[in-house]
């Protein structure tokens, strides 16, 4: 009986092709407008939601691509695209990235990718000693930052309740109780809630004048916590809070939460990458005394999306919460990424990371953080000396939040109206793409530089643009 496959007639023309549009993308990055300014249903118009029962031919497609992908992508890459925390991905990252979704290995058992699987446990290596732990660590690859914090809580539950996995943690005399600063990601609510300790069994305690979370604070929350009958199990520090950067004071942290018997998660999910610079690690002074450290690759190490990094100083709590066959731990023993996460079926994320890292080495890597540290500083220099501008809170890493000033006062909804205003602007020149935060009852603008294309020179274009835009507000 004849049989057929889904093989493609001409495929060396056809990824020809492919390749030709991944070179001029990258070459072509800065060229195009940062963001492409379409709405959402225009957009939506472009697009057939019909089921595609019937095949089209590959040259429609790449017309597709031409038409309706290419220049309505925002493009990341671009020296001025400054908005969140999403890094311009390195081009020897996206070429790590091509060659391993052909290989499309599985690491979730060493036979289903035997080089993935060896690739993952050096970058997990790579990781650990980069931020402190020793041989007894451990971790695992995930998505990003928000699977992280979810899989390193998971695992800290798991320490706390010994049968949490199996028995869940509906019988428990006392319920849970996480910690966390006031301002840190939306991901320590979710995982909180995932893992059934509920959100509102997270404690979000107040910041210092630098964003950092007040440890005398923390402690009276903890003893009133205990005194009500609740269970404190687990404290997540910050090293890069998405809206200001700041950066907890981790070693004083893992005083409190050796004191107290609390986990320590460290969610460095964006200012990891700083772990290679002198600033960052003085900054970053303790963090080798966490439980556990998330941090992403697909931020600050400029690896495309996704991936990101979960350690834990001793992984035998790892693999006790995701062990998939009864034996207990045994150090001596490699075990499968299977027992090692949540996910199963998976893609590698070590491939793109490992060529990477091998090709820039991290002295340059290092560089281009340091650069990134200068230029944020240079950015802040411009907009103390500009009367149109004021930085909103001290800086740590790589994120500048700032506000124009009105000729005349306004209330805080009038205010807070003209950021908005100039933010919307900016994104409309196609020139520069920077995000909105929220500081207290304040909408200011935020510029993060952790890309590794942005110049002085586009620090200078920047501001012209803003100049000349508050003309018009
Ligand atoms: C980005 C970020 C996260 C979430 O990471 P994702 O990769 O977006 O899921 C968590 N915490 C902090 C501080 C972040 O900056």
């Amino acid at each position: 009986m004849k049989t057929e496959s889904l093989d493609i007639k001409n495929l060396d023309l056809y990824l020809e092709k492919t390749l030709s549009i991944v070179k001029d993308y990258i070459q072509g990055i800065s060229n195009d407008p940062v963001y492409a300014n379409i709405e959402r249903d225009s957009l939506n118009d472009l697009f057939e939601y019909k089921l595609p029962i019937q095949g089209t031919d590959m040259d429609s497609l790449f017309t597709d691509i031409e038409r309706n992908v290419i220049p309505y992508c925002t493009k990341i890459g671009h020296p001025r695209f400054l908005s969140w925390i999403v890094t311009s991905p390195s081009p020897a990252g996206t070429i790590g990235e091509i060659i391993n979704l052909v290989l499309s290995q599985a690491p979730f058992l060493y036979k289903a990718g035997p080089v993935a699987t060896i690739l993952e446990d050096i970058i997990i290596t790579w990781f650990n000693e980069m931020f402190g732990y020793s041989k007894d660590g451990g971790g695992v690859l995930v998505s990003g930052g928000t699977m992280g914090t979810l899989t390193a809580l998971t695992i800290a539950r798991q320490a706390f309740v010994e049968d949490a996995m199996e028995e869940g943690i509906q019988n428990l005399e006392k319920p849970l109780v996480v910690y966390t600063s006031d301002i840190a990601h939306v991901s320590v609510d979710k995982a909180v809630g995932v893992i059934g300790i509920g959100s509102q069994n997270l404690r979000k305690i107040p910041t210092d004048s630098n964003y950092r979370i007040r440890i005398d604070l923390l402690s009276q929350q903890v003893e009133k916590d205990i005194k009500d009958g609740l269970k404190p199990f687990c404290v997540v520090g910050q090293v890069g809070t998405s809206i200001t950067g700041a950066v907890d004071s981790l070693d004083q942290l893992a005083d409190f939460c050796y004191d107290n018997e609390l986990w320590f998660h460290v969610d460095a999910a964006f200012g990891g990458g700083a772990i290679l610079t002198e600033q960052g690690k003085a900054l970053m002074n303790g963090i080798e005394r966490a439980d556990s450290i998330s941090t992403d690759p697909h931020k600050w190490f400029f690896i495309p999306v996704e991936a990101g990094c979960v350690l834990v100083k001793d992984r035998k709590h790892i693999y006790n919460t995701f062990k998939t066959t009864p034996e207990l731990f045994d150090p001596e023993k490699r075990y499968d990424y299977i027992n090692y996460g949540i996910q199963s079926t998976r893609m590698s994320r070590a491939f793109k990371i490992w060529f990477a890292f091998r090709y820039y080495g991290l002295e340059k890597l290092s560089r281009i953080i340091e650069q990134n540290l200068e230029l944020t500083k240079y950015f802040k220099e411009k907009l103390d000396n500009n009367p149109n501008f004021e930085v909103s809170s001290p800086i740590m890493l790589s994120a500048v939040c700032f506000q124009y000033i009105p000729k005349k006062k306004l209330d805080i909804k009038e205010h807070n109206k003209l950021q908005l205003q100039l933010l919307e602007l900016i994104e409309q020149s196609g020139v520069a793409f920077l995000a909105p935060a929220n500081i207290g009852e304040k909408i200011v603008l935020r510029a993060n530089f952790s890309n590794h294309r942005t110049t002085f020179e586009d620090i200078v274009i920047l501001m012209d643009l803003m100049d000349k835009l508050v003309e018009q507000l």
